[in-house]
């Protein structure tokens, strides 16, 4: 059996986490950088340690292999990250031989514990944070921001906290805790990083979880993400493993999606009725030299929510982005005029949206042409954005724009479900209840989104 040991280094503000005498990381190892002071308990660094490496580890290395921990781990722990990853059995970890002494357990989260968001920026977590504020009023949040690009967490992290941070901060309150990562930096194989999934926050946010205690940590999924089994590791049901591994830390916090039954764009439809001031706030272009490329789908989507909500928002420039001559609307086209024989609509789609959304998103046409309308966009700007969702018209799903009450109560229950319908009728937001017979809706499976999936 192979042993591959995994080292772990704690300090102030930083934790090293090193894979002495395998090749997986350019320098052994990667750093997480904390923007607060930490003090993470031992047992919080093991799990770190096996829930961001042992994907990893399984991906690379074959055969029998012991992973050995700077401590045993209590059993407890290994079973929860082995349910989670679904590690193989032919990957063992070296446990507590003594039964671990169960912590303390802290009360309840007490009535002011705060709301931690895991923020991207993005409609979605724009869309968690107001309904944090709407349905949990006096609790705290705290804004939890990773930055892990590859090319270079540093100008990522000064781009989000020069850009986005000020506008939100003028108009709502949160506290900031960020980690940088150069796990992305540093692997070889990039799909190394994205094996780890969700558990790259689950972990990594683990001493702030363990410095602040929050009534529940919020990732920011939307419902159409998860039709797919890629989507398992955020999936309600899962995340009650990692529930357990906080609880045994002390920490009675549990981890949700406040966004779970809620479409992508009727989650920037609550934003834009409920906080419009928000909507400059959200943040998708990955561009690091621009606020916004013009170039990226990020970029187009979020130009067409603007236009579905005939919103003009601030430092968005809609007239460049649907310039048919400028470079996304060019690209566009020349889909929209192919008549050789090898064209399939796959190239449009993938410009229009991305997998998950397409369907949803095919059905925004008629909103898009009448905001472009209304905010008098150029004819042939509108007119080559009529002729776009004309050609994709036949995909589109209507309900893929409604709020799915039973998902909503399905993830947080009844009380939440309830909130989530006042909003929805009070703003005029469209509601469906799911009928939950056979795991479809109108023909849409919906499996991932209300049923058990373990
Ligand atoms: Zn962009």
């Amino acid at each position: 059996m192979k042993r591959i040991r995994i080292e772990i280094n704690a300090s102030r503000r930083g934790i090293r986490f090193d894979v002495p005498g395998t090749r997986m990381f350019k320098s052994g190892g990667f750093d997480l950088q904390y923007s607060f002071d930490t003090s993470t308990s031992d047992r919080g660094l093991l799990s770190m340690g096996l829930g961001l490496l042992a994907p990893i580890i399984d991906r690379n290395v074959p055969g029998e292999i012991e992973i050995v921990l700077p401590q045993p781990m209590p059993e407890a722990d290994v079973l929860a990250w082995r349910r989670y990853h679904m590690l193989p059995s032919r990957i063992h970890v070296r446990t507590a031989t003594t039964q671990h002494k169960p912590l303390a357990r802290s009360s309840e989260p007490s009535g002011n514990s705060p709301i931690g968001l895991l923020y991207g920026g993005g409609k979605d977590s724009v869309a968690a944070l107001v309904l944090a504020e709407q349905l949990y009023p006096n609790r705290p949040r705290d804004l939890l921001r990773m930055h892990w690009s590859a090319k270079s967490p540093e100008r990522h992290r000064e781009a989000f906290e020069s850009h986005v941070l000020p506008t939100l901060g003028k108009r709502t309150s949160f506290e900031y805790f960020s980690v940088s990562s150069t796990m992305h930096a540093e692997v070889i194989d990039r799909a190394d990083a994205a094996s780890i999934h969700l558990a790259r926050y689950l972990c990594s946010f683990i001493p702030y979880i363990e410095a602040r205690h929050p009534h529940f940590l919020c990732h920011g999924y939307d419902a159409l993400e998860f039709h797919g089994s890629a989507y398992r590791r955020a999936h309600p049901q899962v995340l009650r493993y990692i529930d357990s591994v906080y609880r045994d830390l002390g920490v009675p916090t549990t981890i949700r999606s406040l966004c779970f039954a809620l479409p992508p764009k009727l989650g920037f439809g609550m934003i834009a009725k409920l906080r419009p001031d928000l909507v400059p706030a959200i943040y998708m272009c990955e561009s690091l030299d621009a606020r916004w490329c013009y170039k990226c789908r990020k970029c187009f989507t979020y130009g067409i929510l603007c236009l579905a909500y005939a919103v003009e928002a601030e430092g968005f420039d809609l007239q460049r982005m649907f310039n048919p001559a400028g470079s996304y609307m060019t690209r566009i086209a020349a889909q929209l005029e192919r008549t050789d024989s090898s064209y399939t609509p796959l190239e449009l789609a993938d410009l229009l949206a991305y997998p998950a959304h397409f369907q949803a998103v095919s059905g925004w046409g008629e909103d898009v042409v009448r905001g472009a309308r209304v905010l008098k966009l150029p004819t042939e700007a509108t007119s080559l954005l009529e002729r776009t969702f004309l050609a994709i018209r036949s995909h589109s799903r209507l309900h893929m724009d409604e709020l799915w009450i039973q998902a909503a109560a399905y993830e947080g229950g009844t009380d939440f479900a309830r909130g989530l319908r006042t909003i929805g009728e009070r703003h005029d937001l469209g509601l469906l209840d799911l009928p939950a017979v056979g795991g479809t809706v109108k023909g849409k499976n919906v499996r991932y989104l209300m049923f058990d999936i373990e």
